[in-house]
This record gives structure tokens, sequence and C-alpha cells, in this order.
């Protein structure tokens, strides 16, 4: 799960991944997104005016290390799910040979297949 102050939303075009970032000192949401060069950006005023000279902030940061443990999270749980068991296959039916029968007794199984008594 993510901290209570990261929530994420839906990605839009030219992001693959997108987070709103409740301030929880001064409550002001920033919207940090992932784009699709690989580089973090955030709508706070220290990464927006210092574009050119960050590549990151302190949103940046947090999300970036929700998500690291979030991943974390997940490879843990993958690891321990119990292991499925394969299905063994059903073990085919032996072939039981028929027991031998009179001609009057397979005659007699005859007459009640076509609907004698
Ligand atoms: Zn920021």
């Amino acid at each position: 799960m993510f901290p209570q102050h990261i929530i994420p939303t839906r990605a839009s075009n030219g992001y693959s991944d997108r987070f709103e970032y409740v301030s929880p000192s001064s409550s002001k949401t920033y919207i940090v997104a992932l784009n699709n060069q690989g580089v973090w950006e955030c709508s706070c005023p220290r990464w927006t005016v210092s574009k050119y000279r960050r590549t990151d902030c302190k949103h940046i940061n947090d999300v970036r290390g929700a998500m690291q443990m979030q991943n974390a999270q997940q490879a843990i749980r993958k690891r321990d799910a119990p292991a499925r068991t394969p299905v063994a296959p059903a073990a085919p039916e032996p072939i039981r040979p028929e027991p031998a029968i009179s001609m009057d007794e397979l005659l007699q199984r005859l007459a009640k297949l076509q609907g004698g008594n």
C-alpha cells in the first residue's frame, strides 16, 4: 500500500505513472508524474522553478520510495505465495477384460437393449 498522502491516479497522455501528493505539512496537493522519457516531474514550485537544474524534489523522492516499497512488497508476496501444485493427470482406467458370457446371456442383453423385457 502507498502511504495515505500519496494517491495513485490515472496517468494521462505522455505519462506512465501519476500521483497526487498531499503534503502532510501544508496540505497542499502536488502532482508527481513519471513521463514517457523516464523523467519524474512535480508540480511543486521547487521543481517547476528550477526545472532545468533539478531532476527531483522531496515529493518525487517520496513517491519513488513508495513505489520501491510497493514493488518490494509485491515481490515478497509473490515469493511467499504458495506454489501452485500441478494437478496430476488422472490415471487411465485400467482395462478390465470383459468377463466371458455365454451366447444365451448375450442374446438376452441384446433383447433388453432393443426394448424387450
Ligand atoms: Zn515536488
